[in-house]
This record gives structure tokens, sequence and C-alpha cells, in this order.
């Protein structure tokens, strides 16, 4: 049995597909608010980054758990009905993920994960943020900054241990 009913499976769906959830507009807000500049999304860049920060050289994902499968989250849980159709589904969707970062960064962008449960603590998203922004200059020779990809994946909440 699939853990949320068809109703709230679809009604999750529905929130996910659409183009302004409100995470993206949280983020987006708190980036305003700190004093940077962006462009909403780019359809010129591969993967149609959420947010785009020029002057920074970073593009900014606001990815859901779920469909991105933020790893050691609860949020992306297994659903446990038609797990062939789920495994397939999302390994498309992490290829494809890989595939667009690797893309961005070619192109000289720096690559941004924010995901879905690290906005429920926004202080704590904010100041990544600015360390990332701030630290702009001087990641730019520096493609593999461990600082930075540890940040990348923390989530928030994190499955129990049994
Ligand atoms: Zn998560």
């Amino acid at each position: 049995m699939d853990v949320f009913s068809r109703d709230q499976r679809s009604d999750i769906m529905r929130k996910v597909c659409s183009t302004d959830t409100t995470p993206e507009k949280l983020v987006r807000r708190l980036l305003h608010r700190c004093g940077y500049r962006f462009k909403l999304s780019n359809k010129d860049l591969p993967g149609n980054p959420d947010i785009v920060l020029p002057k920074y050289n970073t593009v900014v994902f606001v990815h859901g758990c779920f469909w991105h499968r933020h790893k050691g989250c609860r949020a992306a849980s297994m659903p446990q009905s038609n797990v062939d159709y789920w495994r397939k589904k999302f390994s498309g969707n992490e290829k494809r993920d890989r595939r667009v970062k690797r893309e961005l960064r070619q192109l000289g962008w720096r690559v941004c994960v924010v995901w879905e449960c690290q906005t429920k603590l926004p202080q704590k998203l904010i100041s990544r943020l600015k360390r990332l922004l701030d630290s702009a200059c001087s990641y730019e020779n520096h493609p593999d900054n461990l600082a930075y990809k540890a940040a990348e994946t923390s989530p928030v909440y994190k499955v129990k241990k049994k």
C-alpha cells in the first residue's frame, strides 16, 4: 500500500508539477530580502534552473525531495505500490539531474540545489546560501569545493535509524 491515499498522492503531484511552488517562492523571497538580485528561470540554460544569479555565476534548483530523491531524507520514501514504475521514474529523474548539473558546470555555472525540506529551516538555509554566494569569487578556481558539496546534501528530515 502507498503511504498516501490516491487523492493525497495526486494532490502532491499537482503541487510538485506546478511551476511556482511555495518552496521556490520562499527561496526567492529569502534571497531577495538579503539583497541578492536574480533572474527567474531561464529556459536557455540546461534544466531550466529556478533561480539564476548571473553576478554570482550561480544557478539554484529548488528540488522536491520526493521526485528528485533527496538522499537520507524521509520525504523521499519509496511508494509501496507500483514499485517498478517508481524506480524507473526516479532513476530517470536522477539521471537527468546529474546530466543537467554536469552541463551547467561545463558552461561555467555553479549549481546549488536547495531541497524542499531545507526550506522549512529558512534561517539555516539563508546562511548556507549566503556562504555559498559570498564565496563566489574564490570558488571559481575550486569546482570541487568540499564545503559546498557537503552543504548541498544534508536533509532536514533524517530517516530514523532503527
Ligand atoms: Zn529532503
